[in-house]
């Protein structure tokens, strides 16, 4: 008998724990990447300000899943979906399914401005890091090259749009790479000069954190020299310059950390999509009127059983990614639909680091701030790291830039001839 096909579109925190979940079920199941890795995308902003290199935080998809017997990786990008006739269409296979998965996560959004990509990229992936690595380290080596006081000025800003956990981590590498990392390889600047802007449009940052731990983490990275511009909207972008309501901050580096929308990829379907562009589910994962099509993770918008938004985090797409594997196996087993049980998020807590020993973090009701709440997020994402080489390679890079102050990823690669950063890195 012919086993059943099950397509899953992405390896992301979703997809790759999705199939881990199916390993021993008697099905044939296809991954489609666009990319060869899995990455872990919490630590990326590590990757941009020179703390960790690439191949540190992701693992190739092969590896991760070669010995799964009942899979079969492709790499290939997705375009589109026929709901109709069962059908995934990539650049250069389509492929049938019995049950469809899709976790092709989410893009930086732009609130429609997508022509601000250009000079204010964002974090996604590992291209996106390296390029933005490329760009910071480029600015401070034009401006050792330069004579000019106000355009040195102007290299040496940098302006993080977006209070969120990205945006304060960002911040903060971006500070402490400034003030503690560059200085003293410069002998005609001075990197700890450098200003550092975090601009958030909503009244305060780390609006997700209680109101305490929102104002220390704003306290720390004042602390650290950074600049952070609340309740003031971006009214527009352009190539070194960021136009706030009441002000215009002249910065080489601009840095989009302020939202993200669904997968483009979603708008193929050809339904209603929810807000930001994401695939409306019911509690059972899957698409009205396609019980065999499932959206998991940052490209679905679900509300579980409790009525709980479910958020757009790695812990939720992992755990609606085991949901959808259990309603799978049942079906499996019993032939046939079968009833299926209700999602429901468990929402195990936020976290955020501020810079060197400093972190916010609650779960449960429970508030940890300061050099405790670092060492925890050191330990989770240490441990949800994927790969024990690159759990031992990024332990051993922290303790040693924690000792000495050091980033282990300060070379710049693909400088065009030029000398400068192209518009976006
Ligand atoms: C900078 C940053 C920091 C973050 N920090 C945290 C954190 O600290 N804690 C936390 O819980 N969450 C964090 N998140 C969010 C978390 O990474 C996401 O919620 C999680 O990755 C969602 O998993 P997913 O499987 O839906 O999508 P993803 O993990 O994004 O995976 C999507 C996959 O789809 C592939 N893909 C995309 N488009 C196509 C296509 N057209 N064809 C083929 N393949 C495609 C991608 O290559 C990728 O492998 C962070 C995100 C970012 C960007």
């Amino acid at each position: 008998m012919k086993k059943p096909r099950v397509i899953v579109l992405g390896g992301g925190f979703g997809g790759l724990a999705l199939c881990k979940a199916l390993r021993r079920s008697e099905i044939e199941i296809t991954l489609v990447d666009r990319q060869n890795h899995h990455l872990f995308q919490p630590l990326l902003y590590q990757v941009a300000t020179a703390g960790l290199s690439a191949p540190e935080i992701a693992q190739p998809l092969r590896a991760i899943l070669g010995q799964q017997e009942n899979l079969r990786v492709i790499m290939d990008e997705v375009v589109s979906i026929d709901l109709t006739a069962k059908k995934v269409i990539a650049r250069a296979h389509v492929l049938d399914f019995d049950y469809l998965v899709i976790a092709l996560g989410a893009v930086t959004g732009y609130f429609g401005h997508h022509e601000w990509a250009e000079h204010a990229p964002g974090l996604k992936s590992l291209d996106d890091a390296t390029r933005i690595r490329r760009k910071l380290l480029l600015a401070f080596e034009r401006a050792e090259n330069s004579s000019d006081p106000a355009e040195i000025a102007r290299l040496t800003t940098i302006a993080v749009v977006g209070g969120g956990p990205t945006g304060v981590e960002m911040a903060g590498a971006c500070a402490e790479l400034a003030r503690k990392v560059l200085p003293g390889g410069f002998r005609r600047i001075d990197p700890a000069s450098a200003r550092i802007y975090l601009v958030e449009a909503a009244p305060g940052i780390l609006n997700t954190f209680s109101t305490d731990l929102a104002h220390y983490a704003r306290e720390r990275l004042e602390k650290m020299g950074v600049t952070v511009v609340s309740g003031v909207p971006v009214k527009e972008v352009g190539p070194g310059r960021l136009v706030l309501e009441d002000r215009e901050i002249a910065a080489e580096t601009i840095l989009w950390a302020a939202g993200v929308e669904a997968n483009p990829v979603a708008r193929a379907l050809g339904i209603e999509l929810a807000r930001g562009g994401r695939i409306p589910v019911g509690t059972d994962l899957a698409l009205a009127g396609h019980p065999g099509v499932f959206a998991i993770g940052d490209i679905a918008s679900c509300t579980d059983v409790k009525g709980v938004l479910v958020p757009g985090v790695a812990p939720a797409a992992m755990q609606m990614a085991k949901h959808v594997a259990t309603i799978i196996k049942n079906e499996l087993k019993a032939g046939t639909r079968c009833p299926r049980r209700a999602f429901a998020y468990w929402d195990k807590g936020n976290m955020a680091t501020i810079g060197r020993s400093a972190a916010v973090a609650e779960a449960g009701g429970l508030e940890m701030r300061g050099f405790v709440a670092w060492l925890a997020w050191l330990f989770i994402h240490l441990v949800l790291l994927v790969g024990l080489r690159n759990r031992i390679a990024v332990f051993i890079q922290w303790v040693y830039s924690y000792i000495t102050y050091r980033r282990g990823a300060r070379i710049i690669t693909g400088v065009p001839e030029d000398g400068n950063a192209p518009p976006g890195g």
